[in-house]
């Protein structure tokens, strides 16, 4: 019999292993995986890099005309085999993981026309299902009907450290102090803010080893399919 495919939202706080975990688990499974906070983040780099982003304020109407000349696209690495983004056909992997879009994101990922271009976006990417998205609103608002949610927590230095583990010259307290600043942005703002499905599963892996947290992961994966067979 085959094994039927799923569609699988794995949401949580800003750096908590969510992408670690969830490229893993579409890696062993055969999944398509996307990480929609690249999206958000290279939607990010060209405002800031087309003056549509001064100073933390955003001019909605140059937000508005440049929405439709945003491509997005994901590829793997000719050698390594790392997915990577691609913003109007550039590579942008590396500069969307800076400081200079961390600190931008999470305004720009307020505005009502950006959330709307990328969920559909999204949506369209996870028709077929064979699916693993990370992000923030996969389970409330991309996904409603995903049949494995996950909810991924972790206190709040342990995902500074592991953050600042990926980054040359890191600032430990400065990636704290963006961290607790998205958090508390993603979780105020006024469309699909960060919140648990009340159908997701919720992980604290602060003391968890990736390994763990992989192992974890692929059980709730053997749960949710062998719930759908009995079905
Ligand atoms: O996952 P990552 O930390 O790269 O996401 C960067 C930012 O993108 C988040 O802090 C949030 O503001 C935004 N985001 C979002 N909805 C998603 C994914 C990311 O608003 N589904």
């Amino acid at each position: 019999m085959n094994i039927p495919r799923i569609t699988i939202a794995i949401d949580g706080f800003s750096s908590c292993g969510k992408s670690t975990m969830a490229k893993e688990l579409s890696r062993r499974i055969g999944y398509i995986y996307i990480d929609s906070g690249a999206m958000y983040r290279a939607v990010t780099l060209y405002c800031l890099d087309n003056g549509v982003i001064t100073n933390g304020i955003i001019d909605r109407e140059a937000l508005a005309a440049a929405i439709d000349k945003i491509e997005i696209t994901f590829a793997a690495h000719p050698i390594t085999g790392k997915q990577e983004t691609y913003l109007n056909g550039v590579c942008v992997e590396q500069e969307i993981r800076t400081m200079r879009v961390s600190s931008s994101v999470s305004i720009v990922s307020q505005v009502d026309i950006v959330r709307q271009a990328l969920v559909s976006q999204q949506q369209a990417l996870g028709k077929n299902k064979g699916i693993v998205m990370d992000g923030r609103d996969i389970g409330t608002a991309v996904f409603p009907d995903a049949e494995l949610k996950i909810f991924v927590t972790a206190s709040a230095r342990v995902r500074a450290e592991r953050r600042a583990a990926e980054m040359q010259d890191a600032d430990i307290d400065e990636i704290e102090r963006n961290i607790a600043m998205r958090d508390e942005m993603d979780m105020t703002r006024e469309i699909s803010p960060l919140r648990k499905a009340d159908d997701a599963i919720e992980l604290d892996n602060s003391h968890m080893s990736i390994e763990e947290q992989n192992e974890w992961l692929i059980q709730r994966y053997r749960e949710a399919i062998a719930r759908i067979e009995m079905m």
